[in-house]
């Protein structure tokens, strides 16, 4: 990239850390399969199994809970695969504002599927999942995340964790968002299963997670060479697994750093309020990531702003994007109940561990200059129309 460009889209993904290149560098260049028997091979399992202790205290989780997988949409896919099976689920109850990989792969299934709906604030009403849980006594799986990958929205998966196991449902909860970036303690809130992702804390794309609560198995969903104890073959990704357990470890000295970014994200916010009165902050003021912003601005479509916006030097998301970069409608605000033409003016800011004062300071102007030049443009058209 020839010109400087300011990354705005930690949600997305967050830029690796020096220090996990530098060990993913080191593990690359030194080699190794973790399943040879020889020296080298005995080292590389030392160090997949190093990896797994700050995986496992980023979550304050057992160590042996953890089976690394090739994302966090495997993990997902592996819950809705292995541990239904391995539990003998037959019905499942996943949150409306659920990312795709627990959406799809929940339908997948061909299980009894429920969709827990939300209120217009995004939270998951615990009344409504003791409603849903109380209907039928199959054995169930509830999924709910811990962090909203557009909103920021935190949920209070504790208390629902909790109804879920008076129901004697498991509780899978996805923290690909959160972890990194709040402080997430798998023991305290109760849960059975989770999901991580390292590249969404600075670690390197293509390594995921999901944590077990002992008792509660996994069934394998890739078959081979019975690595990650059988629950899922694949030589592992020796680099990947590394630089997780280095962004993991990074990730809770950070954490603190991260709740600061909370005072950036608002000032952000109070700005772009007084220059545009117009414009809302969808969760603002509710539990929610201290780094994501979801952005309003009426009339002026998604896309375009972010067109605008990467021009000017800006790396940000349409509130909607889905992996393919194209704007959809988002399902996390129709579920609130936003109309169409709101959630498609939508975009998402997301700050991290690599964003200065300077960015936000120089975000917010290119912001403004966007805003004039659109608001000018849609009048100039709805003139010529007229
Ligand atoms: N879950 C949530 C909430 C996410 O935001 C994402 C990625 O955006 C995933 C799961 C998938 O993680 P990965 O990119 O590692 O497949």
């Amino acid at each position: 990239m020839s010109q400087a460009f300011t990354y705005l889209d930690f949600n997305a993904t967050a830029p690796a850390k020096p220090e996990v290149i530098e060990a993913v560098r080191e593990t690359m260049t030194a080699g190794g399969n973790p399943s040879s028997v020889h020296a080298q091979g005995r080292h590389a399992r030392g160090l997949v199994e190093q990896a797994r202790r700050p995986v496992a205290a980023l979550v304050n989780s057992q160590v042996s809970g953890v089976t690394f997988t090739g994302s966090g949409t495997e993990a997902n896919n592996l819950v809705f695969s292995g541990a239904i099976k391995a539990n003998r689920i037959k019905r499942l109850l996943i949150a409306a504002t659920e990312h795709e990989s627990v959406r799809l792969s929940a339908a997948n299934t061909g299980l009894e599927l429920e969709i827990i709906p939300c209120g217009t604030d995004g939270l998951v009403d615990p009344d409504t999942l003791r409603v849903l849980l109380a209907k039928s006594d199959a054995p169930t799986l509830v999924s709910i995340m811990l962090a909203n990958n557009e909103t920021g929205l935190i949920q209070p998966i504790q208390q629902l964790a909790a109804l879920a196991h008076q129901a004697g449902a498991l509780f899978h909860c996805d923290a690909v968002q959160a972890a990194g970036k709040v402080s997430v303690d798998f023991d305290a809130l109760g849960v059975d299963l989770m999901t991580l992702s390292a590249h969404k804390l600075g670690g390197p794309q293509g390594v995921g997670a999901l944590i077990r609560r002992g008792p509660v198995d996994v069934s394998a969903q890739i078959v081979g060479g019975g690595q990650e104890l059988g629950r899922r073959s694949g030589t592992e990704n020796l680099p990947g697994i590394v630089g997780f357990g280095v962004a993991a470890e990074r990730g809770l000295l950070d954490l603190a750093a991260m709740q600061g970014i909370a005072g950036w994200r608002d000032h952000l916010e109070a700005e772009i309020k007084a220059l545009a009165p117009e414009v809302t902050f969808i969760c603002q003021g509710m539990a929610r990531l201290p780094n994501t912003s979801l952005i309003v601005l009426p009339g002026i479509k998604a896309e375009t702003q972010v067109m605008t916006l990467d021009l000017a030097g800006f790396g940000i998301s349409a509130g909607s994007a889905c992996s393919s970069g194209k704007v959809s409608t988002s399902h996390v605000l129709t579920a609130m109940g936003f109309d169409e033409d709101i959630s498609a003016c939508a975009i998402r800011v997301s700050l991290g561990w690599k964003t200065s004062q300077d960015d936000v300071t120089g975000f917010l102007a290119a912001w403004k200059n966007m805003r004039s030049q659109l608001t000018k443009r849609k009048q100039e058209q709805a003139a010529e129309v007229a």
